[in-house]
Order: C-alpha cells, then sequence, then structure tokens
C-alpha cells in the first residue's frame, strides 16, 4: 500500500489502491494504457505540488510520472532561438536554473517553482508577470480517448490565465490527455525576458518593461518568493502547501465597482473584466496570515494543525500533522468569509481529489 501523502507538497492524502511509478514516455502510455482498459479510475500525480488528495485516499491507480531529462536543440539557432525539449517528469526548476545559466531567455521569472515540467502548461503557471504560454512552443500528450500520441501547438491549447485546454479536457482531477513532453521556445542571451510585475522591477533595479540580466532576475525571483514561503523548505512549515490555494478571481467591471476604491484591479484580456486580488480579499475580510493557528484566546481553527501561512494569506500550509480534512475546514473558513464581506466566491487553485470545498 502507497500512502500519497508523501508525495504531495501539502502533506496530505491516504492510500492508492494500485500505485505504479513510470520512468519512462512507454512506461506512462502502459500504465494509463492498462488502467484504462481495466475501467479503473487514474489519478496522474508528478511533482505533487497542486494537490489536495481526500484522507480516505485513491480508489483507483495512481500514476506517478517519473520520466526525466530535457534535450537542447541549438543546431540552428539564429533569431529563432533554441528549442528546450523536456520529458514531464522533469523538475521544473531544475530545467528552468540550467536555462538561465546556459544564456537560454524567458523563463527566468518562473524560476522557484515546485513540481514538474509536464504540469506547467495544464494551468498555464505563471509567476510574476510571466507564464508559460508566453515560451511555450508544442507538447506532445497522450490522448485517452482516442488511445493515441496527439501534438498541440501553443495556439491549440487556448491559454488563459491559470487555464489551458489540457485543464478544461480534466474532469473530477483525471486529465484526457497526460501530458509527455514539452516544448520551449527560448531566445538566446543572458537579458532577460522584459519584466513585466513591480514588485520585481523594484528589486532589480529597472522599470517595468525593460530588461535585467536573467540570473538577476532569477536571483530576485527566488528571493521575493522565499520571503513569501512560495519556495519548498524541509525547515519551514509555511511552504507544506498547494502554493496559492485560491486564484484571483475575474469579475465583471459592476461587481468590481461595489469593492472600496483601494481594492487592487488588474486588466484582463477579456473587454469588462477585471482580475481582483485574492490575498487582498482574504485580508480585508479579516484573515490574516496565520489565520488557523492558536490565538491569545487558545482557540485554534482546526486544531492548530492547519493554518494560512505566516508570511502569505493565499497559502493554506500543514503545521505538521493535519489531514486534508483541516486544510479544507481553513479554506472553507476563508472563502465564506470572503463571500460573506464581498459577495465574491474564491475558487480553489489546487486539484481536490475525493474532496471539496
Ligand atoms: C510552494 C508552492 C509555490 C507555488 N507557486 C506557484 C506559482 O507561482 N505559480 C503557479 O502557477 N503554481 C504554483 N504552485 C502550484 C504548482 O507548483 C504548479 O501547479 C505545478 O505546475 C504543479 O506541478 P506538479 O508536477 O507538482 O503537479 P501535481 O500536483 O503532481 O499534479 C496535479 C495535477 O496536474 C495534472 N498533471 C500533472 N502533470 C501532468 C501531465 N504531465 N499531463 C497531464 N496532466 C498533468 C494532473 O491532473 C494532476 O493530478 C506552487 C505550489 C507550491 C507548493
Amino acid at each position: 500500500m502507497t500512502l500519497l501523502a508523501p508525495l504531495t507538497t501539502a502533506g496530505v492524502g491516504g492510500p492508492a489502491r494500485t500505485y505504479v511509478e513510470a520512468r519512462s514516455e512507454s512506461e506512462i502510455i502502459d500504465a494509463i494504457r492498462s488502467a484504462d482498459t481495466a475501467g479503473d479510475p487514474l489519478l496522474i500525480i508528478a511533482g505533487g505540488s497542486n494537490l489536495i488528495i481526500a484522507d480516505d485516499g485513491f480508489a483507483g491507480t495512481v500514476v506517478r510520472l517519473a520520466s526525466t531529462g530535457f534535450t537542447v536543440n541549438d543546431d540552428n539557432a539564429t533569431c529563432g532561438g533554441v528549442m528546450v525539449k523536456a520529458e514531464a517528469g522533469q523538475p521544473w526548476d531544475e530545467l528552468v536554473e540550467y536555462t538561465v545559466l546556459h544564456a537560454l531567455s524567458g523563463l527566468e521569472a518562473l524560476s522557484g517553482i515546485p513540481g514538474s515540467t509536464g504540469a506547467t502548461p495544464v494551468q498555464n503557471v505563471g509567476a510574476y508577470g510571466s507564464d508559460v504560454s508566453q515560451t511555450l512552443a508544442t507538447v506532445r500528450t497522450w490522448d485517452r480517448e482516442t488511445q493515441t500520441v496527439k501534438s498541440f501547438t501553443n495556439f491549440e491549447l487556448k491559454f488563459g490565465y491559470r487555464d489551458s485546454l489540457l485543464k478544461r479536457a480534466t474532469v473530477n482531477g483525471s486529465p484526457r490527455y497526460v501530458v509527455l513532453t514539452v516544448e520551449f521556445q527560448l531566445a538566446l542571451g543572458r537579458m532577460s525576458a522584459p519584466v513585466k510585475y513591480a514588485e520585481l522591477a523594484r528589486e532589480v533595479g529597472v522599470d517595468i518593461g525593460e530588461r535585467a540580466y536573467a540570473n538577476d532576475v532569477r536571483r530576485a525571483v527566488l528571493k521575493l518568493r522565499g520571503a513569501k514561503g512560495m519556495v519548498l523548505d524541509p525547515a519551514d512549515r509555511d511552504t507544506f502547501s498547494t502554493g496559492s490555494f485560491f486564484t484571483n478571481p475575474i469579475v465583471d467591471e459592476g461587481t468590481a465597482a461595489t469593492l472600496p476604491e483601494n481594492a487592487p484591479r488588474y486588466p484582463t484580456a477579456e473587454d469588462g473584466q477585471v482580475k481582483l486580488s485574492a490575498a487582498w480579499l482574504i485580508d480585508q475580510a479579516g484573515f490574516g496570515k496565520g489565520f488557523g493557528l492558536a490565538g491569545d484566546d487558545g482557540f485554534a481553527a482546526a486544531g492548530g494543525r492547519a493554518s494560512l501561512s505566516t508570511k502569505h494569506t493565499l497559502a493554506v500550509t500543514n503545521r505538521g500533522s493535519a489531514s486534508a480534512a483541516d486544510l479544507l475546514a481553513i479554506a472553507a473558513l476563508v472563502a465564506d468569509g470572503v463571500d460573506h464581506r464581498f459577495g465574491i466566491r474564491l475558487h480553489p487553485e489546487p486539484l481536490l481529489i475525493g474532496c471539496a470545498l
């Protein structure tokens, strides 16, 4: 029996009925095919950094993607840049570090994000004004419906904010398309892509829209993320989470107008839609950093086993012995509180497997 909790960064989740570790593309396809042929429910797990798995575990087959490695094709490196192709299970930040150290530009602002490369296109992983849709060229997937290998170009993936066709084709945590390899097209050079995020621009000492050395951008991002508990650190309980538990809500202008004037608002690609800050809403609804830990009166929501991070109100953290139910109890108090105060419903960013908010 394999317990799933140790395979996740939140550290929760009961046992898998069947567990397979797949170390190559053919092992991944074989394992998925066997489960699908047997009609067994399938859960994909790679870095385990975006999953809250129920305490009962998973009554089906769990396939862990452990195919690692990447290749750099600079044979024809010109203005078109360099193609970097990674296996699904390749740890993401190792790839980012390699590209920065080898003067391949474009991924530096995505430094320090846990998890695998194959998962990055699923929710269009992003941070500090950057996301993978800006550099991703193609993905190869295993299509479980047609039982064939299917490739998608960037355009075909229909990326959005923390969204893609791959995510929309995932039902109850089970993806139709399992990413096998991801190919990025990166620019040659030591300079970063234009820095788009004010906090990051300040840290590296450039104006928004300017470039800096990619290595400086990586260092700054790791520093900023570290201060928020957003880089995995076994010694820091604030990092035992899924990162942001809630996505930033996108609302119409009418709803945004009901909020206090100082509520952060960001433009979106769609006319009449505004992106809000989930962290601000949570804080203003009365849930500060560390919410859930014992207060002066000794009361602790979820027994103090789970709480908001003491560094950031967006992360729900496991203080050492939390269950999935404890993490969800904190998240539900926060989501209900924001709804009550502002009439806006927050939606979870991680996949909830066998459990709900
Ligand atoms: C401390 C911390 C900070 C974080 N910061 C950020 C951040 O800044 N930005 C951000 O976007 N995210 C962030 N995250 C969330 C998470 O790291 C990303 O979503 C990451 O891409 C998840 O990868 P994973 O391999 O861990 O996925 P897992 O958690 O192993 O998988 C989750 C689900 O994704 C799908 N999936 C995974 N791999 C594949 C594949 N190859 N093919 C098809 N489906 C697949 C499956 O449905 C799977 O069940 C953070 C998480 C933590 C813990």
